[in-house]
């Protein structure tokens, strides 16, 4: 795979006196993948995009595309010459137009049975055939954005760009739209960049996710790497809940609040550790004395799986467990780890946090 957009140390600043909100952003996108940058809100992701599009220019750093400068203190390619489709959050449909017309609006110049052609297809992959003829508001929000995504393709654009694009739909059209608009994506082999906030639709989306914070990446990786092996404090609670371990490592091996624990990689003296709710079990105390014993809090049942919070020597943890997992709040039990703690490189933190659960992600 090559790479087909490389954007390199991107600074941007709204007021010549006030802070950078992107500040030497570096990354790049390879041909046919699917990248998201996730964050919070007000890190900068739309700004990001803007900047990718061309709404905005660059104070430092550049854009290419393939071999094409768009973007750097000397040059600045207009919106309407990047070759990248846009899809946003509101859909921005043209009331007065049909779902056809809309989708071809992003067609003139070409002849009127190509623009046809090409509309027509657009509509039939993202499962609109039969729509053509009406208009925007007589289709349900789900419906009204794939035809905004059916415009963005239809140009066959080199890359497309994301921004919240499911957000306004609800929680399980807004799963089902996600999932079949990324099947068309890559059946495609469209480029895309995706921006939220939402960390399930950033990891189930995309190949690769860049973790936003103050306008800056905090970590790059595939769905698994970041959330499996979060490099910092900050991406470990952004991307879901997770136990903070105060610890001493050595070796492969750290004393941690929990016993002695395997971490995923070598360190010395003292760490702070991060093991997600589903990386530990309970067991009865007297099936496994090698686990310290806890007390059930708390127990919340949730269908397909179960939350416990558990104390142990004044800290409190959680576990998710499988639905049969037969504790209930008072019982005794054991706490017995499933996968290693990750190291956090998190110094500063180390000093601040007490081990257990936190249930806020700092921005
Ligand atoms: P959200 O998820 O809430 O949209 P975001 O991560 O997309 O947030 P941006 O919209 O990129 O964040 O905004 C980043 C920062 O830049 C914010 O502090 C915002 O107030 C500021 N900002 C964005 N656009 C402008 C502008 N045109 N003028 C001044 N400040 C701006």
């Amino acid at each position: 795979m090559s790479t087909l957009l490389n954007v390199h140390n991107l600074t941007k600043r709204f007021s010549a006196e006030g802070p950078a909100v992107i500040s030497q952003l570096s990354f790049s996108v390879q041909d046919g993948e699917i990248f998201a940058l996730l964050g919070p809100s007000g890190c900068g992701k739309t700004t990001s995009l803007r900047l990718m599009a061309g709404f905005e220019r660059v104070d430092e750093g550049e854009i290419h595309l393939g071999d094409r400068l768009l973007s750097s203190t000397q040059a600045h390619v207009p919106p309407e010459q990047r070759g990248m489709g846009l899809v946003f959050q509101d859909y921005a449909l043209f009331p007065h137009l049909s779902v056809l017309d809309n989708v071809r609006f992003g067609l003139r110049g070409l002849s009127r049975k190509e623009q046809h052609e090409r509309a027509a297809r657009a509509l039939r992959l993202v499962g609109l055939q039969g729509f053509e003829g009406r208009a925007p508001q007589a289709l349900s929000g789900g419906q009204q954005q794939r035809v905004a995504i059916a415009r963005s393709l239809a140009p066959s654009p080199r890359l497309i760009l994301l921004d919240e694009p499911f957000s306004n739909l609800d929680a399980l059209l807004r799963q089902n739209t996600r999932s079949e608009i990324r099947q068309v994506l890559k059946q495609e082999g469209i480029t895309t960049v995706l921006v939220t906030h939402d960390q399930e639709e950033a990891l189930s989306f995309a190949d690769r996710v860049a973790v936003m914070r103050h306008g800056q990446i905090e970590q790059v990786g595939t769905p698994e790497e970041v959330y499996y092996q979060p490099r910092t404090l900050f991406v470990a609670q952004f991307l879901g809940r997770t136990n903070l371990l105060f610890s001493h490592a050595s070796g492969l091996v750290a004393d941690t609040p929990l016993g002695q624990l395997s971490i995923n990689r070598e360190a010395s003296g003292p760490v702070l550790l991060s093991l997600r709710p589903e990386h530990v079990t309970l067991a009865h105390p007297d099936d496994n004395l090698t686990h310290p014993s806890a007390r059930v809090v708390a127990r919340e049942f949730k269908g397909h799986d179960i939350t416990f919070r558990v104390e142990m020597n004044g800290a409190e943890y959680l576990v998710h467990t499988h639905n049969r997992m037969d504790f209930a709040p008072g019982d005794r039990v054991a706490l017995k780890p499933l996968e290693s703690a990750v190291v956090l490189e998190s110094q500063q933190e180390m000093q601040e946090i007490p081990s257990g659960i936190t249930d806020e992600a700092g921005t």
